[in-house]
């Protein structure tokens, strides 16, 4: 009787490396959000390749983000949506198109 490889515990160096890299990074993550001082949540969703792309979840509105913001005249992260941030850019363009 052959053996079958679908019967086989599998040990994958590259399965491991990236389930490491991943703890690792999401500890990193959570240390440095707890010297923020700031209560964020951290979400994963799966893509290509089996990888983890990991997000914040905007305090306010709960949406996944890839960058949360702190205005100078405000003491909390945000999402750029919840803040009400313009890019200087399209703000400038905007006025340009106006003249
Ligand atoms: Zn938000």
């Amino acid at each position: 009787m052959k053996l079958l490889i679908e019967h086989c515990q599998k040990l994958n160096i590259n399965e491991l490396v990236r389930s490491i890299k991943s703890e690792f990074v999401k500890t990193k993550l959570k240390s440095k959000i707890d010297s923020l001082g700031q209560d964020i949540n951290i979400t994963s969703t799966k893509c290509h390749f089996g990888n983890e792309r990991l997000w914040f979840v905007c305090p306010a509105c709960k949406r996944r983000v890839a960058t949360l913001y702190k205005p100078q005249t405000k003491d909390i992260l945000l999402c750029r949506k919840c803040h009400d941030l313009k890019y200087l850019k399209s703000r400038y363009s905007k006025m340009k198109g106006y003249l």
